[in-house]
């Protein structure tokens, strides 16, 4: 379940229309196959390489009719074909809106990742930094990419009255905050779980109350209808009946907007942060590069400092991306005296 579900009844302002991203894109008759040539020339636009033939002939962009496939959205890495040729894919089931677009972007990026490193590295060092800066260059690529000032310069989104901006901007900050902000006390409450399950900190007679339990420290949530341990909350996350580790992913969306930060900042950007766009600054995509050509060569603190200038990971880009709308909500609770946090 997404928080994004409740934007609807959350929205700021409720009679100004959010962004019309898939609307602007149908407007402009995109194609999926548009979707994919946009993000390749986002990438090319910043200096880095256009994806190779491989990529174009091998990918699966949308759903095959005579056959059924798994449509989670995955890059591979092939390495490279008999000639030598660079082979990098994606795979997905994409249609023409704002959400597959962010997923294009995202995916793309694993592929950059893998041309720079499979160029730069040998094979034992052709792999992310860690696990979270994978998933984080194409997601930082994405921030620039759908935000109102990329989206006007592609035409996509149609000019309004100041007042009107303002108010769409908060709507926008909004949307992606119950996108991203709400993922972290998520992801944390499911690790610690984890974590405590493994240290035998939550034992196995109180494995579903240690779920709930994090879940309201950390997320101020709890069930609607009464839970024992005769159920098992905790496998309704994939992640956890496949064992996969998810701390990666809190991890990533802290150094999407770290990466991103550093890279506006790079390309000269003045101004809010949620409005910069770097598409075209070849200075960041200089940067840009040259931390994905290290793969994991070297420890991924130093990789990050030589990128920042700081090894350490740093929350506070994305305090800064969503400071409008704090201020904005500050100042709402204030006026309807609403009481912040939970028991
Ligand atoms: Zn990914």
């Amino acid at each position: 379940m997404s928080w994004l579900n409740i934007y609807n009844i959350t929205k700021p302002y409720p009679n100004v229309n959010a962004f019309q991203v898939d609307e602007g894109m149908k407007d402009m008759n995109y194609t999926t196959h548009d979707m994919f040539v946009l993000a390749d020339n986002f990438y090319q636009s910043m200096g880095l390489p256009a994806m190779p033939d491989n990529f174009w002939k091998y990918s699966m962009f949308t759903r095959p009719k005579n056959r059924s496939v798994v449509c989670y959205a995955s890059a591979s890495d092939m390495g490279h074909d008999k000639q030598g040729n660079e082979d990098v894919r994606i795979k997905m089931c994409a249609v023409v809106n704002a959400n597959y677009l962010y997923t294009v972007h995202h995916e793309m990026g694993h592929c950059q990742y893998y041309l720079a490193y499979n160029e730069a590295q040998p094979p034992e060092f052709r792999a992310g930094a860690n696990n979270g800066f994978h998933e984080a260059i194409g997601d930082t690529a994405a921030l620039s990419v759908i935000n109102p000032t990329h989206l006007k310069k592609l035409g996509i989104l149609k000019p309004v009255d100041a007042e009107t901006k303002h108010q769409q901007n908060i709507n926008f900050l909004l949307r992606r905050a119950l996108e991203k902000v709400a993922f972290f006390p998520f992801s944390i409450s499911l690790e610690f779980w984890r974590w405590d399950v493994f240290s035998g900190k939550i034992t196995n007679q109180h494995l579903n109350a240690g779920w709930w339990e994090n879940k309201l420290k950390y997320q101020g949530i709890y069930p609607p209808v009464e839970r024992t341990e005769h159920d098992f909350d905790p496998a309704s996350k994939y992640h956890v009946t496949s064992g996969t580790p998810y701390i990666r992913y809190f991890i990533a969306q802290v150094l999407e907007f770290q990466f991103y930060e550093i890279l506006c900042k790079l390309s000269g950007h003045k101004g809010p942060l949620h409005l910069c766009d770097f598409q075209g600054s070849k200075v960041a995509g200089r940067h840009f590069r040259k931390m994905l050509e290290m793969g994991n060569s070297k420890h991924w603190e130093d990789i990050l400092q030589k990128l920042s200038g700081s090894c350490h990971v740093d929350a506070g880009s994305t305090l800064r991306f969503f400071k409008p709308l704090t201020q904005w909500l500050v100042k709402e609770n204030k006026r309807l005296g609403n009481k912040i946090g939970w028991d």
